[in-house]
């Protein structure tokens, strides 16, 4: 049974209450961790000041840090894995594909520590710049509070921790509730690799009470964080970080044109639209689909539909498991039969066939206002729109209050490139489907999906300060 303390310090830490951490799939404990008092927020902020003031830290040290994490994640993927999918519910093959992504997270962060570097002004390009030297350099920036939401409760808190370390930062993460020991299985594994004490301190509790104090804190020079909007919004007005970071969520759509190879798009929407049970910020929430192929690919989604696994999250051949919690079943509930009322067709599932696990759905005749389409579904649902010119395609796919990543089937060389520079995401991925991502690239959204960007060498960058130095010779 897993049972951690708050990880303050380089200690690990009780108080009086634990937080129960159950399987989403069964009810069944997994572990413990220690319930934070308030007065914990403000220590793990002291602690977080001092380490980063007082730490040797040099970029060959924070580069073998990295990398030696991950190293020692590599020896116990199958236990970091399994931890994941008994907290979240994610597939085991999916968990499994975690844990390497943080890997190589890990392994493209300690390059960025080693890579990091100002540049040369040329200061007599300037009359009054004569007879000077002008550089600058990139430096820490200082106490970092990472928030991360439960559906990716290794690479997503990565993606957060090992550039503010890359950078030379010290970090206090409070994980999501719902998946804190994979969190701390991280911190024990980084504090084995030779984290400095105070370097990355973790602590547990509730967003609306340890959350929220930490954002107020004011000795936060960035709050990075990833989870809803809803969440975002709240934080973008009160945290008193002075820098932030929003990675939200989406409604991605993926336009597939006439000219499109249905046999390879079809694989794509059932990972896209079910690995996790759509709760993917990237998942396919809605695909417009060339009337021209609609049918044909309706038909084909349908029988590749009926063949996806649902159920045990830790069986090797499952697809996806469970939604996680009941307040989550309850609203696709309601979206899916409000679709319903108002004439949408469900094409397949649409029917909870356990307790949490929501049968892969498919839904068609949906209308812009419909929630199915114009909030974030998170869970197993999509929808399918027939469009009949490119151009209206990207114009229903770009009528949204997000834009994360936006995905484009086509062999019709203008069509791509009108879609690459007409769709509003952060991310436009073309011949692929939205829920595409590697860790290294440039990653975020634009409209409501969020402010700044991670992929390693852009977060790390964002947790860097120029300091310009000049000299006068004259
Ligand atoms: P969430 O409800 O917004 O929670 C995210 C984190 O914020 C959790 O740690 C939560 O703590 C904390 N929190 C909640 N209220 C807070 C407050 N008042 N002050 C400070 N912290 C607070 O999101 P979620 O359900 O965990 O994750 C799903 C969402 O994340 C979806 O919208 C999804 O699209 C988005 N997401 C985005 C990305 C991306 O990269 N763009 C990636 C993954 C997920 P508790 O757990 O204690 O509530």
């Amino acid at each position: 049974m897993y049972d951690y303390g708050l990880f303050i310090g380089g200690k690990w830490i009780e108080r009086e209450r634990k937080i129960e951490v159950r399987n989403p799939y069964n009810d069944e404990l997994v572990g413990y961790v220690t319930q934070a008092e308030e007065d914990d927020v403000d220590k793990a902020v002291d602690v977080a000041e001092e380490a980063f003031k007082t730490c040797s830290f040099p970029a060959y040290r924070r580069a073998n840090i990295l990398s030696k994490t991950a190293d020692l994640m590599e020896e116990d993927l199958q236990e970091i894995a399994c931890l994941i999918t008994l907290e979240s519910g994610k597939a085991i093959k999916y968990s499994i594909g975690e844990v390497k992504r943080g890997i190589e997270t890990l392994r493209f962060a300690a390059v960025e520590a080693l890579k990091l570097h100002g540049e040369t002004i040329p200061m007599d390009a300037s009359q009054s710049g004569e007879n000077h030297i002008g550089f600058y350099m990139r430096m820490p920036i200082g106490i970092i509070a990472a928030i991360t939401p439960w559906n990716f409760p290794l690479n997503l808190v990565l993606h957060k921790v090992a550039p503010a370390i890359a950078a030379g930062n010290s970090v206090i993460l409070k994980p999501a509730t719902a998946t804190p020991l994979t969190a701390a299985k991280l911190a024990e594994i980084m504090k084995k690799a030779g984290l400095p004490d105070g370097m990355f301190n973790v602590i547990y509790g509730s967003g609306s009470t340890i959350g929220k104090k930490l954002i107020k804190n004011e000795k936060l020079a960035m709050l990075t964080f990833t989870g809803s909007l809803q969440v975002g919004s709240y934080l973008k007005e009160e945290t008193k970080a002075k820098r932030l970071t929003l990675e939200l969520g989406s409604n991605s759509a993926l336009i597939v044109d006439r000219s499109a190879n249905i046999e390879k798009v079809v694989p794509k929407c059932i990972v896209g639209s079910f690995a996790n049970a759509g709760q993917v910020c990237i998942s396919i929430q809605r695909i417009y689909m060339h009337e021209d192929i609609f049918d044909e690919f309706l038909d084909s989604f349908k029988q590749a539909v009926s063949k996806v696994k649902v159920g045990n999250p830790i069986d090797e051949d499952t697809e996806y498991g469970p939604l996680i919690d009941d307040a989550a079943c309850i609203r696709i509930e309601e979206w899916i039969n409000e679709a319903v009322q108002e004439g949408a067709k469900i094409e397949a599932g649409g029917k909870f066939i356990g307790k949490k696990l929501l049968n892969p759905t498919v839904i068609t005749n949906t209308k812009p206002e419909m929630r199915v389409i114009c909030e974030e579904l998170f869970a197993p649902v999509v929808c399918v729109i027939p469009f009949s010119d490119f151009d209206e395609a990207i114009d229903m796919a770009n009528n949204s209050i997000y834009g994360l990543n936006a995905g484009v089937y086509t062999n019709d060389l203008q069509n791509a490139w009108k879609a690459a520079l007409k769709l509003e995401a952060g991310g436009i991925i073309i011949n692929d489907y939205p829920t595409f991502r590697v860790d290294q690239m440039p990653y975020g959204g634009v409209k409501s999906s969020g402010v700044g960007r991670e992929g390693l060498s852009f977060a790390t960058e964002e947790m860097t300060e120029i300091k310009f130095i000049t000299f006068n010779l004259g």
